[in-house]
């Protein structure tokens, strides 16, 4: 046999992944009750359901069926909880939400096996797509936590929201409600579809383990005669945020109607996949695999409707269907598995019903010739051809593995042909010719509209519907408005009786540095006996390139105390050790190309661990300015909160779009400057620090830094932390010495391409002067002092422009 021969005949091995965990997992908990105020509740009238699994057929579980009483219980500990954790501030909610990304993260294969077990879908995309893209949910919405007071200063929570989920995404959907709800300071009663709510009960277990005060999140399984209406009709509830088909969100918008809720549909569709003829037709099948193949086509954004441009419909035909031949259907555990099963047998049936109809109605069916597994929920992918746009098959929704498809001669017929439904959810458009590409794709009535991809979801970008695909978007900042309402709007709600009265603000951490006790332990720590021991000597090098080196010169210089006593040395930088670092930091330009969420987790991970060293930077900053503990723990905290504000805005501090006028768009995008020289303030050691390096590493900069010239130990210390935080070696680089002599240098450097400087007037002349050489940025105090401890002072957007270049790139389009 030939190796072409063993190429095209070789088939694929199995590769299971091991349900055992998930199972042992279900076993440890049966039967789940009602998570309501982070305690397990046994249902009001004592019922469960099943869940099945689809694959099967077999029951997994059996989980609590709510009812109106329990509506009511859970209600009124998320009007409880709201009392606080509405006024709770933005960087401890945070703290939390960023707490639940990590656990999510720590029980990521769990979730994954369960999540397929449960739904059906293959574990690669659970695995790959659902629960990566659920973390990254969290951390994107810590980020906004933790700017809400700076970035939305008008605005306040809803209150306490109902949420309703559907079952195709179970645990991402519940990340897209909860997530936006949590960081805007509102409570949520959250309700997972009847088939798939496992995965929110593991989440449940995970708001338990970080801590999570109770009552900020309530989770009720059960059905929606019982759960789903009684939530929605409920007084004490502010929001609704449904997920689901048109019918039940038109039966929902007329419920609410008058109520003063707040509401937001996320509702059906029938996407469009156009295709020119100029297309790329091999990454058209790739693309329509992963249009209408991925999750069983059970996505509301599926493109089910593939519109060709007629001179090439015979052909993508073709090969689309060779592609069809080679999809493997099964297990959805098993690796190699591209289509699972079909979530219930009702649903099974009524893809059969809708396929059926579209036979009758005249159009050509086409299934690979292969069979499903007849143990469990499975539908073959398929193929209409020649089918009419008026159609059945063309304008309802099916929800399964069903592609339809219809042929267009001129731009024009294909907008035309792709708006001719009554939803409006998504739509991607294939073309090699850009021009034509994006004059069609505002043309089309959708929410978002892909470019040679599809269905591409993120945090940072809004998802939703135009027409009866609903309204109100999730996802990036246009998605908080859906969770916020005015300050100065007050909603009455006839909730006296609901109230109940409790304040846990004291065990749930968001008060620290208040906390008086452990102040005084602190204290005791700090100034203990513990000093009478001769401490360890420590003389900080300089951190280049991600390592410790020695400084260049062989010298030191002595740091000293406020009384005048030297309390360590750090090396004297020179102009060889600048040199250095600069080079280390052109080096690492692999930064700025990153993305944005990547150096966001590295932000947090910094802020993680300098926490856990709270107390010994403390004491630090005591040793080298005599100032009080209390006063240095503070500054400590605010340089927390400080990295937590720009791991936020890593992701956040975005370009526009200019309209001017041309037919076309200008994408006005932020890139990093580069190679950065910061020189830090004398007071502050390690805030001043903090505050310039952090908002210059989240815009993708690389640093060459020089501390605080009097009290420099602050930064070096910095050194562990940083080593430990996964930030890679070059991104900043610390010189240590004579401040205005190594500025001298950085200004003068041809390779460093902006210089921020901290300190006397004179020093802010001499770089602005030395930076004509290269022409390099600068941004200098003029010798004025700022409250580094001020939010509005120390941080935000006039940090982020400094770190910032735009770059317009200019795009006519139209034919
Ligand atoms: P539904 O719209 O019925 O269900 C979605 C969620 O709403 C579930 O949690 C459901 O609870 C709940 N629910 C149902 N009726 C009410 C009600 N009257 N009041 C409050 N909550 C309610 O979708 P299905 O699961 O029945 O699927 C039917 C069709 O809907 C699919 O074939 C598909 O066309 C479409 N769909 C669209 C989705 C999308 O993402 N846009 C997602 C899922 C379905 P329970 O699970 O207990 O019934």
């Amino acid at each position: 046999m030939s190796v072409v021969e063993i190429f095209e005949t070789m088939e694929y091995g199995p590769a299971p992944e091991a349900a055992a965990p998930g199972l042992a997992w279900i076993k440890e908990h049966e039967p789940f009750g009602l998570f309501i105020n982070n305690q397990w509740a046994k249902p009001a009238n004592g019922q469960y359901i099943e869940s099945i699994n689809p694959a099967t057929g077999k029951q997994l579980a059996k989980v609590a069926a709510a009812n109106s009483a329990d509506v009511d219980v859970a209600v009124v500990a998320a009007r409880s909880a709201f009392e606080t954790w509405g006024k709770t501030p933005g960087h401890v909610r945070a703290r939390y939400m960023y707490a639940i990304a990590r656990h999510i993260q720590k029980h990521s294969r769990l979730l994954a096996v369960l999540e397929s077990l449960d739904n059906g879908k293959p574990i690669r995309e659970t695995r790959d797509i659902d629960i990566p893209l659920v973390a990254r949910h969290f951390y994107y919405y810590a980020g906004w936590a933790q700017l809400m007071e700076s970035q939305l200063p008008g605005y306040q929570p809803v209150g306490v929201i109902g949420q309703i989920i559907p079952w195709n995404f179970p645990l991402l959907m519940l990340a897209w409600k909860i997530a936006p709800a949590l960081a805007m300071g509102n409570t949520v009663v959250l309700k997972p579809a009847r088939y798939t709510s496992l995965t929110a009960l593991k989440f449940a277990e995970i708001i338990q383990e970080i801590g999570l005060p109770p009552g900020v999140v309530n989770i009720l399984t059960g059905e929606a005669s019982q759960v789903g209406e009684a939530l929605v009709r409920h007084p004490g509830i502010n929001k609704i945020a449904f997920t689901g088909s048109t019918d039940v969100g038109r039966s929902i918008r007329r419920v609410t109607a008058g109520s003063g809720k707040k509401l937001s549909l996320e509702l059906g569709g029938k996407s469009p996949f156009i295709v020119f003829d100029d297309a790329d037709l091999d990454s058209v099948v790739e693309g329509v695999v992963d249009a209408i193949w991925f999750n069983q086509g059970q996505v509301c954004c599926a493109s089910s409707r593939l519109l060709v441009q007629e001179n090439i419909a015979n052909r993508l035909v073709e090969k689309l269907r060779v592609r069809m031949e080679h999809l493997r259907i099964g297990d959805p555990l098993d690796k190699a598995v591209d289509i699972g099963a079909i979530v219930s047998p009702g649903q099974l049936k009524e893809i059969q019903r809708l396929v059926n109809q579209g036979v009758e109605e005249g159009a050509v069916m086409w299934q690979p010739s292969w069979a499903c597994p007849t143990e469990g929920y499975f539908f073959p992918p398929t193929l209409f051809t020649n089918v009419s746009p008026a159609a059945t098959i063309a304008q309802v929704e099916i929800f399964g593995p069903v592609l339809v498809s219809m042929t267009f001669r001129t731009p024009a017929e294909a907008v035309e042909l792709a708006n001719n439904t009554r939803y409006g959810l998504a739509a991607s458009v294939w073309s090699d010719n850009i021009n034509l590409a994006l004059d069609v794709a505002p043309k089309l009535k959708a929410g978002s509209v892909w470019i040679n991809c599809t269905n591409l979801f993120d945090a940072s970008s809004g998802f939703g519907g135009y027409r009866e695909s609903g309204f109100g978007r999730e996802g990036g900042k246009e998605g908080l408005y859906e969770y916020i309402r005015p300050k100065w709007e007050t909603v009455e709600l006839p909730l006296e009786t609901l109230h109940i009265a409790g304040d846990w603000s004291s065990s749930n951490g968001s008060g620290s540095i208040q906390d008086e006790d452990a102040e005084s332990a602190f204290q005791e720590l700090a100034f203990g006996s513990i000093t009478a021991l001769p401490a360890i000597d420590r003389t900080p090098k300089m951190f280049i390139g991600g390592k410790q080196v020695r400084p260049d010169s062989g010298y030191s210089r002595d740091i000293y105390d406020p009384q005048g006593q030297v309390i360590g040395l750090v090396g004297e930088g020179n102009r060889k050790d600048i040199r250095n670092a600069v080079e280390a930091a052109h080096a690492a330009s692999g930064w700025a190309t990153g993305t944005t969420h990547n150096r966001a987790q590295i932000l947090y991970y910094i802020a993680e661990n300098l926490s856990i060293r709270e107390d010994e930077f403390a004491r630090r900053i005591v040793q080298q300015t005599g100032r009080p503990y209390a006063n240095a723990v503070a500054e400590v905290q605010v340089s927390i909160s400080r990295l937590f504000s720009y791991a936020a805005w890593a992701d956040k501090f975005e370009g526009v779009i200019h309209r001017p006028p041309i037919r076309g768009a200008v994408l006005a995008m932020l890139e990093a400057i580069g190679v950065m020289a910061i020189a830090c303030p004398g007071e502050y050691p390690l805030l001043g620090f903090i505050s310039l390096v952090a908002p210059a590493i989240a815009m993708g900069n690389t640093l060459v830094v020089v501390p605080s010239q009097q009290s420099p130990l602050s930064a070096t210390d910095c050194y562990q932390v940083l080593e430990t935080s996964d930030l890679p070696n070059g991104v900043v680089n610390i010189v240590t010495g004579d401040r205005d002599t190594l500025s001298q240098v950085l200004a003068d450097h041809d390779d460093v391409d902006a210089m921020w400087y901290f300190g006397p007037a004179e020093g802010c002349k001499r770089v602005e002067l030395a930076s004509a050489g290269n022409m390099k940025r600068t941004w200098v105090n003029y010798g004025h002092s700022r409250n580094w401890l001020d939010p509005v002072q120390g941080e935000g957007e006039e940090f982020l422009r400094e770190s910032t270049q735009v770059k317009n790139i200019w795009i006519p389009y139209g034919e």
